[in-house]
């Protein structure tokens, strides 16, 4: 088969970009496209907490992204009638615009091929078999480059679209099209002698089932977000998510205590998640679909970069594996038996975690019961930390524990 590239890697969010750079460090022929140009926005949180941080140490780039960062002393959770919860982790933020490019940046540097704004349109097959690619230029050059359609020919074809349902459907690899939440978010400047530095997740008793959220950013910035997920047992009375950021900005004392005379740096933009390791085939044959294309946000929190990451570090090594054994086709099924291996139980029980936390009385109960160096702070920071699961006290039995040990 005729290849302009060993790996073609089609979406260069944290997922594709980890993948890029783990295979080209290796010495494989990667080209890594995206619709867009880099430096560019994407709709986040921002906030790296400790499975980000460590799979941006694997991949050799906690002190670049540390440097440009904004750090933060720890993550504050506040349940709907205003109990708190202080979970002293180190985590941080950096703008998506800056995370991705030095992700990017570093890919290239290790040999990947960059090409943007090419936006992905349909699979290529010869023989049956996948290889390659067909894409048309992205946003807002079309006129530039014409309108011509562009043919990458590959052994492998590595999916890290993100949450983009479409081009899922056009890999033919999607088994469910609506997504899992919707979120929206907007920075702000705060205002002389205001400072945030903490993360802040917070249930607003009218809003529920859903969080809001406000972050540290660099330079005296907040992002500040509001979610809810569409597969809990009750959804919000409002579920236009702008209206919702807004009640949250209106009624969190928090919010408007952070908010108080900040500056709105930009529009508030929405966009859809894709959790719980569902709604795409994992793999098959020479086509892996890895980060948020595959579902690997979490449920309950919404937090997907640090998984983003890993999963496009273990498509790298299916692929490494698949061309030492001299079986190409085989780097499919040996990615999506380890992502089912190493984490079909943690996403399920991310799953049933939301459901439980939907229930406003039971995170009151667990906050009102809460004590810092208490049984639910450490349960819950070994959580965050990933020594434990959600489940360990977002069940039965870890209620039953959090009612005795508390
Ligand atoms: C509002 C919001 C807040 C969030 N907050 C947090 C947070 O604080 N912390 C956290 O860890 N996670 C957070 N998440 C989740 C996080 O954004 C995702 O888990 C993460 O971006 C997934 O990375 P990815 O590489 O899989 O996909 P993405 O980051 O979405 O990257 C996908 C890439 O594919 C490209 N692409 C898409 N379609 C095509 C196409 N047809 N052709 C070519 N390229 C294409 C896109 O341009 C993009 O660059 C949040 C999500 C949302 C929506």
């Amino acid at each position: 088969m005729h290849a302009d590239t060993e790996v073609l890697v089609i979406g260069a969010g944290p997922a594709g970009a980890a993948a890029a750079a783990e295979l080209a460090g290796a010495g494989v022929d990667v080209i890594l496209a995206d619709r867009h140009t880099f430096p560019r926005d994407k709709i986040c949180g921002d906030a790296l907490i400790p499975d980000s941080a460590q799979a941006l140490t694997e991949l050799g780039l906690s002190a670049r992204i540390a440097a440009l960062a904004a750090p933060a002393e720890g993550l504050e959770l506040h349940a709907p009638a205003g109990d708190g919860v202080y979970l002293p982790v180190p985590v941080a933020c950096l703008p998506r615009r800056r995370l991705d490019a030095e992700l990017v940046a570093q890919a290239c540097e290790r040999g990947a091929r960059l090409r943007v704004p090419w936006q992905f349109t349909r699979l290529l097959h010869e023989h049956g078999e996948i290889c390659g690619a067909e894409f048309r230029p992205g946003a807002g050059t079309a006129a530039a480059s014409g309108d011509a359609e562009l043919e990458i020919r590959a052994r492998w074809l590595l999916l890290a679209t993100g949450a983009n349902a479409a081009a899922l459907s056009a890999a033919g690899t999607c088994t469910r099209k609506q997504p899992s939440a919707i979120a929206a978010r907007a920075y702000f400047r705060l205002a002389p002698g205001r400072r945030c530095e903490r993360l802040y997740m917070l249930m607003e008793p009218k809003l529920q089932p859903g969080y809001g959220w406000i972050f540290p950013c660099p330079g005296g910035t907040v992002n500040v977000g509001w979610i809810y997920f569409y597969d809990n047992p009750r959804l919000p009375a409002e579920q236009n998510v702008r209206r919702l950021f807004e009640r949250f900005c209106r009624t969190s004392a928090i919010a408007r205590h952070m908010l108080d005379g900040a500056a709105m740096l930009d529009d508030v933009q929405g966009a859809p998640l894709r959790c719980g390791l569902t709604g795409a085939t994992l793999g098959s044959e020479r086509l892996l679909v890895l980060g948020e294309a595959a579902g690997t946000t979490y449920s309950f929190s919404g937090e997907g970069i640090g998984k983003a990451l890993e999963s496009g570090g273990l498509a790298a090594r299916s692929v490494l594996a698949a061309r030492r054994c001299g079986r190409p086709a085989s780097a499919g099924a040996n990615y999506a038996q380890q992502m089912e291996a190493r984490y079909r139980a943690r996403y399920l029980a991310y799953k049933r975690a939301q459901t439980w936390l939907a229930r406003a009385p039971i995170a009151n109960l667990i906050a009102r019961r809460a004590r810092p160096g208490g049984y639910i702070s450490h349960t819950l920071q070994a959580v965050l930390e990933e020594r434990a699961g959600p489940d360990a006290l977002l069940s039965l039995r870890g209620m039953l524990q959090a009612l005795v040990r508390h």
